[in-house]
Protein backbone atom coordinates (compact mmCIF):
# COMPACT_ATOMS: atom_id res chain seq x y z
CA UNK A 1 0.00 0.00 0.00
CA UNK A 2 1.37 3.67 -1.25
CA UNK A 3 2.01 5.85 1.60
CA UNK A 4 0.14 8.94 2.55
CA UNK A 5 -2.79 6.58 1.27
CA UNK A 6 -6.15 5.45 3.51
CA UNK A 7 -7.38 1.64 2.33
CA UNK A 8 -10.04 -0.71 2.74
CA UNK A 9 -9.10 -4.07 2.25
CA UNK A 10 -11.44 -7.40 1.57
CA UNK A 11 -11.49 -10.42 3.89
CA UNK A 12 -8.29 -12.32 4.18
CA UNK A 13 -6.46 -9.48 1.64
CA UNK A 14 -2.91 -9.31 2.62
CA UNK A 15 -1.63 -6.36 4.22
CA UNK A 16 2.19 -6.97 4.16
CA UNK A 17 4.10 -10.23 4.30
CA UNK A 18 6.72 -10.89 6.42
CA UNK A 19 10.25 -9.59 5.09
CA UNK A 20 8.64 -6.68 3.20
CA UNK A 21 10.53 -3.64 3.73
CA UNK A 22 8.04 -1.42 6.29
CA UNK A 23 8.04 2.40 5.73
CA UNK A 24 4.41 3.41 7.10
CA UNK A 25 2.46 2.22 9.89
CA UNK A 26 -1.47 1.71 9.98
CA UNK A 27 -4.33 2.67 12.47
CA UNK A 28 -7.17 0.63 12.26
CA UNK A 29 -10.56 2.83 12.17
CA UNK A 30 -13.24 -0.13 11.72
CA UNK A 31 -12.44 -3.77 11.03
CA UNK A 32 -10.22 -6.80 12.35
CA UNK A 33 -6.79 -7.49 11.64
CA UNK A 34 -4.50 -10.53 12.42
CA UNK A 35 -0.75 -10.49 12.72
CA UNK A 36 0.94 -13.85 11.81
CA UNK A 37 4.10 -15.54 11.23
CA UNK A 38 4.83 -18.07 8.95
CA UNK A 39 6.58 -21.55 10.22
CA UNK A 40 7.48 -24.36 7.50
CA UNK A 41 4.61 -22.93 5.80
CA UNK A 42 1.84 -22.63 8.69
CA UNK A 43 0.80 -19.58 10.07
CA UNK A 44 0.78 -18.95 13.79
CA UNK A 45 -1.03 -16.30 14.83
CA UNK A 46 0.44 -13.42 17.18
CA UNK A 47 -2.49 -11.35 17.67
CA UNK A 48 -5.63 -9.63 16.10
CA UNK A 49 -6.35 -6.20 16.31
CA UNK A 50 -9.15 -4.10 16.05
CA UNK A 51 -10.54 -0.32 15.68
CA UNK A 52 -8.61 2.28 17.07
CA UNK A 53 -5.37 -0.16 17.64
CA UNK A 54 -1.65 0.80 15.48
CA UNK A 55 0.58 -1.96 13.37
CA UNK A 56 3.23 -1.74 11.48
CA UNK A 57 4.63 0.93 13.54
CA UNK A 58 8.11 -1.06 14.58
CA UNK A 59 9.47 -1.48 11.01
CA UNK A 60 8.36 1.96 10.17
CA UNK A 61 10.43 3.76 13.01
CA UNK A 62 13.80 2.15 12.52
CA UNK A 63 13.58 1.29 8.73
CA UNK A 64 13.54 -2.67 9.31
CA UNK A 65 11.96 -5.18 7.50
CA UNK A 66 8.72 -6.22 8.52
CA UNK A 67 9.04 -8.82 11.52
CA UNK A 68 5.21 -10.76 10.56
CA UNK A 69 2.68 -10.51 8.30
CA UNK A 70 -0.44 -9.20 8.77
CA UNK A 71 -3.96 -9.54 6.93
CA UNK A 72 -7.64 -8.78 7.05
CA UNK A 73 -9.69 -10.54 8.69
CA UNK A 74 -13.11 -8.66 7.81
CA UNK A 75 -13.31 -5.79 5.66
CA UNK A 76 -11.17 -3.55 7.02
CA UNK A 77 -10.42 0.60 6.94
CA UNK A 78 -6.58 1.36 7.12
CA UNK A 79 -5.11 4.92 7.88
CA UNK A 80 -1.51 5.40 6.86
CA UNK A 81 1.01 6.72 8.68
CA UNK A 82 3.99 7.26 6.82
CA UNK A 83 7.81 7.39 8.39
CA UNK A 84 7.76 11.22 7.13
CA UNK A 85 4.43 11.89 8.98
CA UNK A 86 6.09 10.56 12.08
CA UNK A 87 10.06 12.00 11.61
CA UNK A 88 8.32 15.22 11.27
CA UNK A 89 7.06 14.94 14.66
CA UNK A 90 9.88 13.12 16.76
CA UNK A 91 12.57 15.83 15.29
CA UNK A 92 11.55 18.66 17.38
CA UNK A 93 11.38 16.98 20.97
CA UNK A 94 14.21 16.59 22.65
CA UNK A 95 17.23 13.86 23.18
CA UNK A 96 15.37 12.00 25.85
CA UNK A 97 11.97 11.00 23.56
CA UNK A 98 14.09 10.12 20.62
CA UNK A 99 16.75 7.75 22.95
CA UNK A 100 13.47 6.49 25.34
CA UNK A 101 11.69 5.59 21.95
CA UNK A 102 14.87 3.79 20.52
CA UNK A 103 15.47 1.64 24.08
CA UNK A 104 11.42 1.18 24.08
CA UNK A 105 11.53 -0.37 20.52
CA UNK A 106 14.32 -2.80 21.02
CA UNK A 107 12.93 -4.07 23.63
CA UNK A 108 9.47 -5.22 21.74
CA UNK A 109 11.00 -6.25 19.02
CA UNK A 110 13.27 -8.66 20.98
CA UNK A 111 10.22 -9.56 23.52
CA UNK A 112 8.17 -10.40 20.01
CA UNK A 113 11.05 -12.32 17.72
CA UNK A 114 13.47 -13.84 20.61
CA UNK A 115 16.91 -13.89 19.56
CA UNK A 116 16.66 -12.54 16.15
CA UNK A 117 19.07 -9.75 15.28
CA UNK A 118 18.03 -6.32 14.33
CA UNK A 119 17.64 -6.55 10.23
CA UNK A 120 18.50 -2.81 10.32
CA UNK A 121 22.15 -2.72 10.75
CA UNK A 122 23.26 1.04 11.15
CA UNK A 123 26.51 2.50 9.41
CA UNK A 124 29.55 3.91 11.44
CA UNK A 125 28.26 6.78 10.85
CA UNK A 126 24.81 6.60 12.45
CA UNK A 127 26.41 4.36 15.31
CA UNK A 128 28.63 7.74 15.82
CA UNK A 129 25.02 9.92 15.17
CA UNK A 130 23.92 7.86 18.15
CA UNK A 131 26.31 7.49 20.44
CA UNK A 132 26.58 11.62 20.36
CA UNK A 133 22.41 11.72 20.56
CA UNK A 134 22.80 9.65 23.73
CA UNK A 135 25.66 11.44 25.30
CA UNK A 136 23.65 14.58 24.66
CA UNK A 137 20.13 13.12 26.22
CA UNK A 138 22.70 11.90 29.10
CA UNK A 139 23.57 14.95 29.53
CA UNK A 140 20.74 17.19 29.60
CA UNK A 141 18.52 14.41 31.93
CA UNK A 142 21.49 14.67 34.41
CA UNK A 143 20.92 18.58 34.18
CA UNK A 144 17.51 18.16 34.56
CA UNK A 145 17.99 15.91 37.69
CA UNK A 146 20.31 18.05 39.36
CA UNK A 147 17.83 21.12 38.57
CA UNK A 148 14.88 19.20 40.03
CA UNK A 149 17.23 18.74 43.62
CA UNK A 150 18.46 21.91 43.49
CA UNK A 151 14.81 23.50 43.22
CA UNK A 152 14.26 21.11 46.09
CA UNK A 153 17.09 22.45 48.47
CA UNK A 154 15.90 25.93 47.42
CA UNK A 155 19.18 26.86 45.69
CA UNK A 156 17.55 29.41 42.72
CA UNK A 157 17.71 33.02 43.64
CA UNK A 158 17.11 35.78 42.59
CA UNK A 159 19.77 38.44 42.45
CA UNK A 160 19.28 42.45 41.38
CA UNK A 161 20.48 44.61 38.93
CA UNK A 162 19.27 48.32 39.37
CA UNK A 163 18.06 50.52 36.79
CA UNK A 164 18.57 53.98 36.42
CA UNK A 165 17.12 56.82 35.11
CA UNK A 166 19.40 58.27 32.62
CA UNK A 167 19.16 61.54 32.82
CA UNK A 168 19.57 61.99 36.65
CA UNK A 169 21.43 58.81 37.57
CA UNK A 170 19.31 57.78 40.43
CA UNK A 171 18.00 53.97 40.93
CA UNK A 172 14.57 53.96 39.44
CA UNK A 173 14.17 49.72 40.16
CA UNK A 174 15.95 47.33 39.50
CA UNK A 175 15.19 43.61 37.78
CA UNK A 176 15.52 40.29 39.29
CA UNK A 177 17.73 37.59 37.49
CA UNK A 178 17.63 33.77 38.31
CA UNK A 179 20.85 32.99 39.99
CA UNK A 180 21.69 29.02 40.86
CA UNK A 181 23.48 29.33 43.89
CA UNK A 182 25.58 25.97 44.82
CA UNK A 183 25.74 24.92 48.29
CA UNK A 184 29.88 25.09 48.02
CA UNK A 185 28.98 28.63 46.60
CA UNK A 186 29.74 28.53 43.10
CA UNK A 187 27.07 30.26 40.87
CA UNK A 188 25.27 28.81 38.16
CA UNK A 189 24.52 31.59 35.57
CA UNK A 190 20.68 31.21 33.70
CA UNK A 191 23.01 30.53 29.86
CA UNK A 192 23.61 26.84 31.54
CA UNK A 193 19.66 26.21 33.06
CA UNK A 194 17.15 28.76 31.67
CA UNK A 195 16.58 27.14 28.69
CA UNK A 196 16.16 22.90 30.10
CA UNK A 197 13.57 25.01 32.89
CA UNK A 198 11.73 26.46 30.23
CA UNK A 199 11.48 23.92 27.74
CA UNK A 200 9.91 21.61 30.63
CA UNK A 201 7.58 22.23 33.93
CA UNK A 202 10.26 23.27 35.76
CA UNK A 203 9.61 26.51 35.10
CA UNK A 204 6.57 26.76 36.63
CA UNK A 205 7.86 26.02 40.16
CA UNK A 206 11.07 27.66 39.45
CA UNK A 207 8.92 30.93 38.62
CA UNK A 208 6.26 30.45 41.50
CA UNK A 209 9.97 30.45 43.77
CA UNK A 210 11.20 33.72 42.09
CA UNK A 211 7.99 35.88 42.11
CA UNK A 212 7.98 34.27 46.15
CA UNK A 213 11.36 35.87 46.81
CA UNK A 214 11.31 39.02 44.68
CA UNK A 215 8.05 39.99 46.36
CA UNK A 216 9.32 39.14 49.56
CA UNK A 217 12.70 41.27 49.17
CA UNK A 218 10.75 44.18 47.64
CA UNK A 219 8.38 44.05 50.79
CA UNK A 220 11.91 44.68 52.76
CA UNK A 221 13.19 47.03 50.07
CA UNK A 222 10.77 49.25 50.57
CA UNK A 223 11.50 48.75 54.78
CA UNK A 224 15.53 49.62 54.21
CA UNK A 225 15.22 52.09 51.39
CA UNK A 226 12.59 53.81 51.85
CA UNK A 227 11.50 53.66 48.80
CA UNK A 228 9.03 55.90 46.47
CA UNK A 229 5.96 54.04 45.63
CA UNK A 230 6.98 54.18 41.65
CA UNK A 231 10.41 52.07 42.52
CA UNK A 232 9.63 48.91 40.85
CA UNK A 233 11.15 45.50 40.80
CA UNK A 234 10.97 43.49 36.91
CA UNK A 235 10.47 39.76 37.19
CA UNK A 236 11.17 37.82 33.92
CA UNK A 237 8.34 35.96 33.47
CA UNK A 238 8.20 33.02 30.18
CA UNK A 239 5.44 32.17 28.27
CA UNK A 240 4.99 29.16 29.79
CA UNK A 241 4.44 30.88 32.95
CA UNK A 242 1.47 33.21 31.88
CA UNK A 243 0.04 30.11 30.16
CA UNK A 244 -0.75 28.32 33.49
CA UNK A 245 -3.72 28.92 34.73
CA UNK A 246 -2.52 28.80 38.33
CA UNK A 247 -0.22 32.03 37.56
CA UNK A 248 -2.20 35.37 38.27
CA UNK A 249 -4.09 33.53 41.54
CA UNK A 250 -0.40 32.45 43.01
CA UNK A 251 0.78 36.50 42.25
CA UNK A 252 -1.80 37.87 43.85
CA UNK A 253 -1.61 35.74 46.90
CA UNK A 254 1.83 36.08 47.11
CA UNK A 255 1.61 39.99 46.55
CA UNK A 256 -0.86 40.10 49.19
CA UNK A 257 0.79 38.45 51.61
CA UNK A 258 3.90 40.59 51.50
CA UNK A 259 1.81 43.66 51.24
CA UNK A 260 2.68 45.02 48.12
CA UNK A 261 1.58 47.10 45.38
CA UNK A 262 0.90 45.41 42.01
CA UNK A 263 2.39 48.97 40.56
CA UNK A 264 5.95 48.09 41.74
CA UNK A 265 5.94 44.50 40.29
CA UNK A 266 6.95 44.94 36.67
CA UNK A 267 6.40 42.12 34.58
CA UNK A 268 8.74 41.19 31.69
CA UNK A 269 7.55 39.28 28.84
CA UNK A 270 9.00 38.75 25.43
CA UNK A 271 7.36 38.10 22.22
CA UNK A 272 7.35 34.45 22.37
CA UNK A 273 4.36 35.24 24.80
CA UNK A 274 2.79 35.21 21.62
CA UNK A 275 3.45 32.04 20.62
CA UNK A 276 1.65 30.76 23.91
CA UNK A 277 -1.73 31.26 22.26
CA UNK A 278 -4.42 33.32 23.49
CA UNK A 279 -4.98 32.05 27.36
CA UNK A 280 -1.38 33.49 27.72
CA UNK A 281 -2.14 36.91 26.32
CA UNK A 282 -5.73 37.17 28.45
CA UNK A 283 -3.51 36.38 31.61
CA UNK A 284 -1.36 39.37 30.78
CA UNK A 285 -4.34 41.35 30.16
CA UNK A 286 -5.32 40.20 33.80
CA UNK A 287 -2.32 41.74 35.08
CA UNK A 288 -2.18 44.66 33.38
CA UNK A 289 -6.14 45.42 34.81
CA UNK A 290 -5.05 44.35 38.12
CA UNK A 291 -2.23 47.42 38.31
CA UNK A 292 0.83 45.34 37.35
CA UNK A 293 3.39 46.69 35.09
CA UNK A 294 4.17 44.86 32.05
CA UNK A 295 7.60 45.08 29.82
CA UNK A 296 8.28 43.76 26.45
CA UNK A 297 11.82 42.46 26.63
CA UNK A 298 14.03 41.66 24.00
CA UNK A 299 12.56 43.52 21.71
CA UNK A 300 13.26 43.59 18.19
CA UNK A 301 15.37 40.32 18.40
CA UNK A 302 12.38 37.55 17.97
CA UNK A 303 9.57 37.03 15.54
CA UNK A 304 8.77 40.87 15.71
CA UNK A 305 4.59 41.15 14.44
CA UNK A 306 3.84 44.97 15.47
CA UNK A 307 0.22 44.19 15.51
CA UNK A 308 1.34 42.31 18.96
CA UNK A 309 2.54 45.18 19.96
CA UNK A 310 -0.65 47.67 19.50
CA UNK A 311 -3.20 44.13 21.30
CA UNK A 312 -0.87 43.97 24.26
CA UNK A 313 -1.33 46.04 27.50
CA UNK A 314 2.27 47.45 27.67
CA UNK A 315 3.98 50.10 30.08
CA UNK A 316 8.04 49.97 28.41
CA UNK A 317 9.53 48.27 25.67
CA UNK A 318 13.11 47.28 26.26
CA UNK A 319 15.71 47.99 23.98
CA UNK A 320 17.89 44.66 23.33
CA UNK A 321 21.41 44.88 24.33
CA UNK A 322 22.65 43.65 20.70
CA UNK A 323 21.70 46.88 19.48
CA UNK A 324 22.99 49.41 22.42
CA UNK A 325 26.65 47.28 22.05
CA UNK A 326 26.81 48.40 18.51
CA UNK A 327 25.15 51.78 17.89
CA UNK A 328 27.92 54.01 18.55
CA UNK A 329 30.09 52.38 16.31
CA UNK A 330 27.46 50.75 13.58
CA UNK A 331 24.86 53.10 11.52
CA UNK A 332 22.30 50.54 11.23
CA UNK A 333 21.98 49.21 15.01
CA UNK A 334 21.65 53.21 15.33
CA UNK A 335 18.97 53.40 13.00
CA UNK A 336 17.20 50.61 15.10
CA UNK A 337 17.48 52.02 18.42
CA UNK A 338 15.60 55.28 16.74
CA UNK A 339 13.30 53.65 15.03
CA UNK A 340 12.28 51.58 18.32
CA UNK A 341 12.57 55.30 20.27
CA UNK A 342 10.22 56.56 17.92
CA UNK A 343 7.89 53.63 17.88
CA UNK A 344 7.85 53.57 21.51
CA UNK A 345 6.82 57.60 21.63
CA UNK A 346 4.60 56.67 19.23
CA UNK A 347 2.38 54.09 21.51
CA UNK A 348 2.90 56.40 24.76
CA UNK A 349 5.89 53.54 26.21
CA UNK A 350 8.61 54.06 28.48
CA UNK A 351 12.20 52.74 27.23
CA UNK A 352 14.78 50.98 28.85
CA UNK A 353 17.97 50.00 27.52
CA UNK A 354 19.64 47.05 28.54
CA UNK A 355 23.76 46.48 28.44
CA UNK A 356 24.68 50.13 29.13
CA UNK A 357 28.23 49.13 29.24
CA UNK A 358 30.19 52.94 28.03
CA UNK A 359 29.91 56.00 29.42
CA UNK A 360 29.33 56.58 25.37
CA UNK A 361 26.39 54.28 25.22
CA UNK A 362 24.85 56.13 28.18
CA UNK A 363 25.28 59.39 26.82
CA UNK A 364 23.92 58.36 23.63
CA UNK A 365 21.23 56.77 25.05
CA UNK A 366 20.48 60.01 26.76
CA UNK A 367 20.31 62.62 24.29
CA UNK A 368 17.93 60.09 22.00
CA UNK A 369 15.97 60.28 24.55
CA UNK A 370 15.57 57.28 26.75
CA UNK A 371 14.61 57.50 29.90
CA UNK A 372 16.28 54.42 31.84
CA UNK A 373 19.05 52.04 30.88
CA UNK A 374 20.80 49.17 33.26
CA UNK A 375 23.84 47.65 32.28
CA UNK A 376 27.92 46.74 33.75
CA UNK A 377 28.57 50.86 33.86
CA UNK A 378 25.98 51.36 36.46
CA UNK A 379 26.61 47.77 38.13
CA UNK A 380 25.96 44.06 37.66
CA UNK A 381 23.67 41.56 38.81
CA UNK A 382 24.12 41.04 42.89
CA UNK A 383 22.54 39.09 45.78
CA UNK A 384 19.76 41.11 47.99
CA UNK A 385 22.42 42.70 50.51
CA UNK A 386 24.88 43.72 48.10
CA UNK A 387 21.85 45.54 46.02
CA UNK A 388 20.80 47.41 48.93
CA UNK A 389 24.25 48.29 50.04
CA UNK A 390 24.60 49.44 46.65
CA UNK A 391 21.42 51.34 46.32
CA UNK A 392 21.93 52.88 49.58
CA UNK A 393 25.18 54.05 48.61
CA UNK A 394 23.75 56.10 45.75
CA UNK A 395 23.13 59.34 46.32
CA UNK A 396 20.67 59.55 43.95
CA UNK A 397 18.47 57.19 44.66
CA UNK A 398 14.91 59.18 45.21
CA UNK A 399 13.56 58.43 48.35
CA UNK A 400 9.79 58.45 49.91
CA UNK A 401 8.79 61.83 51.05
P1 LIG B 1 17.37 39.21 30.06
O1 LIG B 1 16.03 39.25 30.68
O2 LIG B 1 17.53 39.89 28.74
O3 LIG B 1 18.36 39.80 31.14
C1 LIG B 1 19.42 40.67 30.84
C2 LIG B 1 20.70 39.89 30.79
O4 LIG B 1 21.75 40.76 30.38
C3 LIG B 1 21.13 39.38 32.17
O5 LIG B 1 21.81 38.14 31.96
C4 LIG B 1 22.08 40.44 32.64
O6 LIG B 1 22.98 40.00 33.62
C5 LIG B 1 22.78 40.77 31.35
N1 LIG B 1 23.33 42.11 31.36
C6 LIG B 1 22.86 43.21 31.97
N2 LIG B 1 23.64 44.26 31.72
C7 LIG B 1 24.63 43.83 30.91
C8 LIG B 1 25.76 44.46 30.29
O7 LIG B 1 26.02 45.65 30.44
N3 LIG B 1 26.56 43.69 29.52
C9 LIG B 1 26.32 42.36 29.34
N4 LIG B 1 27.17 41.68 28.60
N5 LIG B 1 25.27 41.74 29.90
C10 LIG B 1 24.44 42.47 30.67
P2 LIG B 1 21.52 36.89 32.86
O8 LIG B 1 21.32 37.31 34.27
O9 LIG B 1 22.57 35.90 32.54
O10 LIG B 1 20.11 36.39 32.34
C11 LIG B 1 19.99 35.81 31.08
C12 LIG B 1 18.57 35.58 30.72
O11 LIG B 1 17.96 34.58 31.53
C13 LIG B 1 17.69 36.80 30.93
O12 LIG B 1 17.87 37.69 29.87
C14 LIG B 1 16.32 36.18 30.94
O13 LIG B 1 15.86 35.91 29.65
C15 LIG B 1 16.59 34.86 31.64
N6 LIG B 1 16.19 34.98 33.04
C16 LIG B 1 16.87 35.51 34.07
N7 LIG B 1 16.16 35.42 35.22
C17 LIG B 1 14.98 34.81 34.90
C18 LIG B 1 13.80 34.45 35.63
O14 LIG B 1 13.68 34.65 36.85
N8 LIG B 1 12.81 33.85 34.94
C19 LIG B 1 12.89 33.62 33.59
N9 LIG B 1 11.87 33.04 32.98
N10 LIG B 1 13.98 33.96 32.87
C20 LIG B 1 15.00 34.56 33.51
CA1 LIG C 1 14.64 40.73 31.23
CA1 LIG D 1 16.53 41.43 27.73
Amino acid sequence: MAANQNRVYRENEIIFREGESGDCAYLIESGTVLVYLVKDGTESPLRTLGPGEIFGEMSMIDNSLRSASCRAVTEVSLVTVTQTQLTDRLQSPDPIVRLMMRAFMDRLREQNNPGRSLPHHPSPAESAADEEEKKKALERLSLENKITSALESDQFVPWYQPIHDLRSGGIVGCEALIRWVQPDGKVVSPAVFIDVLEESSLILKVGKRIIEKCLADLKQMNQDLLLPNNFFVSINVSGRQFADEEFVTHLEATRAHFGVLAHQVKLEVTERIMTEGTAAIATLQKCSDLGYRIAIDDFGTGFSSLQYLASMPLNDLKVDRSFVVQMTTHEKPLSIVKTLIFLANLLNLGLIAEGVETAEQRNLLRMLGVQMGQGFLFAKAMPYADFIAFADGTSALPKAA
